[in-house]
């Protein structure tokens, strides 16, 4: 008897026996797509074995339905990449291979090339055919004069064109469509690998490029460079070595890193194609970048998180810029690290890995030091460009304008008189973080969650940030009835506000998730600032990302104290991250440049260390008391969360789970729990949450206990009243 053993994306953590189909052919490879019947669904999932016996009497395996691949889409290492991925994040390894195949395939599309609609002139088109009255038809005429070998319908419609105007110059005789495959790609050619000369790097980063390319096979370097060192120079370089081998590259960027700028540098140096999967891709779009990888006829792919399990034909280099950032790790469903992965899978591909940041994470920083990965830094700014100096402004006692004070207003208007641009950071958006009733103390809270509802202006309205419940402002108090409301504290909107009414002659530019909510507006702004007129753009975080602003010569940090004295152990490195990054963008031109940080704590140690001495000073100091702590990297965490619609319900099933641990003496001696303990954050979005830490000096024995918990949380009694969800090196303990 033949079995088919298959990963289903289903939320069981086992696999599904099956029969070949009726018509089956030759014995299919492990990593194929089947198609099966599920319940009353059919569903597509991944075989991952062929054997002779199953757990189920024969009568009750039904047969697949279809095998849909004659070879696996993802190469064999992947998928054991993968597989091992399931393993280590206690994810349903279904899941966890559908997620790493694109969309389409996902859904059943062919990974062989299909056709698409092409349009392209008659022969006898003209356009002194058309009348004055159509000019987009006459533009769209011109435009296919201009390609007789034909333009891909989707290609025309993204260009602004539509169907009814395709279908009008058809019946006017001068445009006709036919199916041919598209063209292999659409940006460059393998003819002229360097289209641009290299710079010739300093000292610093020729030593780094050495380190890269030292040893064949497996290479993990840690490459920390203060921001403008010329970082990106040297993964050009490495990357224009492994394409002269006739290799590929992969190149992993945060979520909101992958701006345009950073993919027309790589397109500016080469010749070759280069493809970005970016988020507004259509599923095809994304299904055809991706076989033009697995097929090697893109040379460098370029993509956040989940672009680490895009198949190479010949993988040469694997980069993860900006490694220190969150976003490589996916906070819900299947909770992977794509830069940890990524480590795995060059160690697969015996490739070199470059982990890029000027403030790596401690993870990182303590696996370099201890000699793990290779460590090389930049410690100057590339070219003339000096680092940017830091002041601390002592702001205790002093009068604030809607948190701006005296010394900021004061230095702003100074750099405009200059002619410089000011950027100012504060990290939170809306108008103002509170609305506080002046009669009584009352402060808005929400009625889903333990927090506070943000003030938005414009529009006016109350916004939960944790759940995103909107409501309009209240008329009336709703415990003493008064209206006599008052905004505590500053948030984007109120500072640009602030800063417009101080300074009436210049653009002052707001630049957060509400205000970049258009299509294109993110762009726009970048334009004004590149034409380099005084200006002050105010923001979030999402300015501290990869923008590169010569003009800028002022950043001011109006609350640096913000992340001082977080509940969770990571806020002080998260704070550090951000400070430096924000401060990264001053003065990288020309120009030197200043941050001027505002604190009710210029004489915090750690604040001054960062300022004085630099992040791996202060990351140094901080991996010391970690130690100390029993805190990651260190130690090994794994966070059980939970929550459920009645409060204490959730801490009831954990303590459940211990009870049995405990009885059934699971719990290894190596391994300690801490809770069960409400979270953080108790009630959010309506559910009452709580959590267990599991932590461990001995990551199997912590891996082993997980493997066995899953299945014993999916038995307990009081499964069906919560959600659970596991976390293994979690990025925040909330
Ligand atoms: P990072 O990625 O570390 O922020 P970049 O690679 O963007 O740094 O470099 C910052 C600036 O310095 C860029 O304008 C870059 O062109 C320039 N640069 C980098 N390396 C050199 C070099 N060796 N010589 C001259 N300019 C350089
Ligand atoms: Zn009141
Ligand atoms: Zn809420």
């Amino acid at each position: 008897m033949t079995i088919y053993r298959i990963a289903l994306p289903t939320p069981l953590r086992r696999l599904f026996d099956y029969l070949p189909p009726e018509q089956a052919a030759a014995r299919p490879l492990p990593g194929v797509r089947v198609r099966v019947p599920f319940g009353r669904r059919e569903l597509i999932g991944i075989l991952l074995d062929v054997t002779t016996e199953s757990d189920l009497p024969a009568a009750r395996l039904k047969p697949a339905l279809e095998v849909l691949d004659s070879e696996p889409p993802l190469p064999h290492h992947l998928l054991e990449l993968a597989c091992w991925a399931a393993d280590y994040y206690q994810h349903p390894v279904g899941d966890v291979l559908n997620q790493a195949l694109p969309v389409a395939l996902r859904k059943g599309g062919s990974i062989e090339q299909a056709p698409e609609i092409r349009w392209r002139p008659t022969a006898d088109a003209s356009l002194d055919a058309l009348s004055g009255r159509a000019p987009r038809q006459r533009q769209l005429l011109e435009l296919l004069l201009q390609h007789p070998e034909g333009l891909g319908a989707d290609a025309l419609r993204q260009s602004g064109f539509t169907n009814a105007q395709l279908n009008s110059l058809n019946d006017k005789g001068q445009a006709e469509y036919f199916e041919a495959l598209p063209p292999p790609c659409a940006s460059g050619d393998d003819s002229q690998l360097l289209k641009q000369s290299p710079l010739v790097l300093n000292e610093e980063q020729q030593e780094a490029l050495d380190a890269i390319c030292a040893t064949p096979g497996f290479n993990p370097v840690l490459l920390q460079g203060i921001t403008g060192s010329g970082k990106t120079e040297v993964y050009l370089q490495a990357i224009g070595r492994v394409l002269e081998d006739g290799r590929q590259a992969l190149v992993l960027v945060p979520e909101i890193g992958l701006t345009p700028q950073t993919v027309s540098r790589f397109r500016a140096r080469f010749g070759v194609p280069v493809q970005a999967l970016h988020s507004n891709m259509s599923d095809l779009q994304r299904l055809e970048a991706w076989r033009q990888a697995r097929e090697g006829l893109a040379r460098i792919v370029i993509g956040t998180r989940s672009a680490l399990f895009t198949p190479l034909k010949s993988p040469g280099i694997i980069i993860v810029d900006e490694e220190h950032d969150t976003s490589f790790k996916q906070q819900e469903g299947f909770r992977y690290s794509a830069r940890d992965l990524s480590v795995m899978r060059a160690r697969a591909e015996q490739i070199p890995l470059v982990m890029g940041s000027a403030t790596p994470s401690l993870e990182t920083l303590h696996n370099a030091l201890s000699g793990r990965y290779r460590h090389v830094r930049l410690t100057t700014r590339a070219g003339n460009a000096r680092p940017p100096r830091f002041e601390l402004l002592d702001i205790r006692q002093q009068p604030l304008d809607e948190g701006l004070s005296e010394g900021v207003v004061g230095r702003i208007r100074n750099e405009l008189a200059q002619h410089n641009q000011v950027l100012v950071f504060i990290n939170r958006r809306g108008f103002s973080p509170a609305l506080m009733c002046h009669q009584c103390g009352e402060v808005i809270g929400c009625d889903r969650c333990d927090a506070r509802m943000t003030l938005h202006r414009s529009p006016p309205h109350l916004h939960c940030h944790h759940c995103d419940h909107q409501r309009p402002i209240p008329r009336h108090c709703p415990t003493c009835g008064s209206d006599d409301f008052k905004p505590r504290g500053a948030g984007t909107e109120r500072t640009e506000g602030a800063l417009q009414r101080l300074f009436p002659g210049t653009e002052v530019m707001r630049v957060d998730r509400d205000s970049t909510q258009r299509r294109h507006a993110m762009q726009t702004i970048m334009d004004r600032v590149h034409q380099g007129e005084p200006c002050i753009l105010v923001g979030t975080q999402m300015l501290a990302k990869g923008h590169h602003f010569p003009a800028v010569t002022l950043v001011v940090i109006l609350d640096a104290d913000a992340g001082l004295f977080s509940a969770d152990f990571r806020g002080m490195e998260r704070t550090a991250q951000l400070i430096l990054q924000v401060a990264g963008r001053a003065g990288r031109a020309d120009r030197p440049g200043t941050v001027l940080m505002q604190t009710h704590h210029a004489d915090h140690p750690t604040l001054m260390q960062l300022v004085n001495d630099g992040y791996e000073a202060f990351a140094t100091r901080e991996l010391a008391l970690r130690r100390d702590s029993a805190l990651p990297p260190f130690i090994h965490h794994a966070l059980l969360r939970t929550e459920a619609s009645r409060p204490g319900r959730a801490e009831a099933f954990l303590s459940a789970l211990c009870g049995q641990l405990v009885a059934g003496r699971l719990m290894p001696d190596s391994v300690q729990y801490l809770g069960p303990l409400p979270a953080p954050m108790e009630k959010r979005a309506g559910h009452y949450r709580a959590q267990l830490l599991l932590q461990s000096y001995d990551r199997r024995a912590l891996q082993r206990l997980l493997t066995e918990l899953c299945p014993l949380l999916e038995q307990l009694p009081q499964a069906r009243q919560v959600r659970w969800s596991l976390d293994v090196d979690p990025v925040d303990n909330f």
